[in-house]
């Protein structure tokens, strides 16, 4: 049976990279709907493509715009409600989150609430609202299956294993653009230098999250959430050269691990055909030619994003949804010139400070506390 697709995101990494393995599985996938912000060009090739019966895009006037450039029957829909939409009221089984920010948690609680299988990339969500996320797919029977590289290692190597056998599970980490650099050495660094990651091609955001190690923290975070682990069994380990994807250590010390060359179409095609495999366009690992895998412990001291954001995760409760905000916002400031790299960290870190956390909070009160952290890492004066 051919399985439907939404994605929200069409457009960037992930997404077109998605398109990508639907291409390539024609027989077995076919596009629904797709939402995008911006890129119209993009959009209306993708549209001509892959037939979508909905697409949504930012604006108003993005939408108008649009519908002057496509001649293929599609509904066009726009903004927030446009968004929702696409994740939601279509007849896609499976929708595809690869939107930018926790922007992405409304659209994913609908289409949770709608009953679709959701393959997560957008983990800022389950950063900002993991045990919303978690309950409403529990309680609607919903499947999250993971597209983040790490997260999908980690499910594969949990596959058919007995939970209470877990011993830990270890994330990976390359180390990003900046890796070899001391901290002094990060003082002048340049927007240009940060979006240079050394092993993946990635949307602007998670390439500085990788330099500023921001990333790795919001993948323990969201490791916490999908397989309900505590942060005392979540380890991170450097790795520079992103082969090995994460694994999971047993009570009998036996540790499996999921390996591969570093390209996302892996884990985005084993998301979309779990639980089976299909063959994929991507080069095949040779371990003979890379010859030397190295492994360093992480320094917590050299990447305070990483250490801030696993105590945001223990501290729970608006927490992380406060450190993500801080973090986007921070990330969009130093993309736009406004603050240096260093000052991400310290951006994170005053907001988190002022911040009274909530307990248990619920839709409203995360998203209240999401917008409070951007616009106080918005008005910070450095
Ligand atoms: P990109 O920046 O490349 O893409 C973001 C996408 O979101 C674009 O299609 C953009 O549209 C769209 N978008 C932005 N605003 C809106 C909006 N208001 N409504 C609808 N769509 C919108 O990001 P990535 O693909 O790199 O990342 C997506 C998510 O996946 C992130 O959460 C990231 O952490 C996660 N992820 C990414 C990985 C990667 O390899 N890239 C790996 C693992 C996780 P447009 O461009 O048209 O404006
Ligand atoms: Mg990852």
């Amino acid at each position: 049976m051919t399985q439907k697709i939404a994605i929200l995101g069409s457009t960037g990494s992930i997404g077109t990279q998605t398109l990508d393995v639907i291409k390539h599985n024609p027989d077995s996938f076919r596009v629904e709907a797709l939402a995008a912000g911006e890129n119209l060009t993009l959009l209306a090739e993708q549209i001509h493509t892959f037939k979508p019966k909905k697409v949504s895009v930012a604006t108003r006037d993005l939408a108008e715009q649009l519908g002057l450039m496509v001649n293929e029957p599609v509904d066009i829909l726009y903004g927030p409600e446009g968004l929702a939409e696409v994740a939601a009221a279509t007849e896609a089984d499976t929708v595809v989150t690869a939107v930018v920010g926790s922007q992405g948690l409304g659209p994913t609680l609908q289409a949770i609430e709608a009953g679709k299988t959701i393959a997560i990339a957008n983990k800022e969500t389950l950063v900002s609202a993991g045990h919303l996320v978690t309950q409403a797919a529990a309680k609607h029977g919903v499947s999250l299956l993971p597209v983040d590289s790490e997260h999908s290692a980690i499910f594969q190597c949990l596959n058919g294993e007995e939970r209470a056998a877990v011993a830990k599970i270890i994330l990976t980490a390359s180390g990003g653009s900046f890796r070899d650099k001391t901290r002094e050495e990060l003082e002048g660094v340049t927007v240009e230098d940060a979006l240079k990651h050394p092993n993946w091609a990635m949307g602007a955001k998670i390439t500085i999250d990788s330099a500023t190690m921001a990333n790795k923290g919001l993948e323990v975070i969201e490791a916490h959430w999908l397989y309900s682990i505590d942060y005392d069994r979540l380890e991170v380990l450097l790795h520079p050269e992103s082969i090995i994807h994460s694994m999971v250590q047993f009570v009998d010390h036996s540790v499996i691990a999921q390996l591969g060359n570093p390209d996302m179409r892996v884990p985005i095609q084993y998301a979309l055909s779990y639980p089976n495999r299909k063959p994929t366009p991507t080069e095949p690992l040779d371990l003979i030619k890379i010859g030397t895998l190295h492994f360093k412990e992480m320094d917590l001291q050299r990447f305070p994003c990483l250490a801030m954001a696993i105590a945001a995760g223990r501290a729970g409760g608006s927490v992380p949804a406060v450190y993500n905000a801080a973090n986007e916002v921070a990330v969009a400031r130093f993309l736009a010139g406004s603050i240096t790299f260093l000052q991400i960290e310290e951006t994170i870190d005053r907001v988190l400070d002022a911040h009274e956390a909530v307990r248990d909070p619920n839709l409203d009160e995360v998203l209240a506390c999401d917008q409070w952290a951007r616009e106080t890492a918005h008005n910070l004066v450095f």
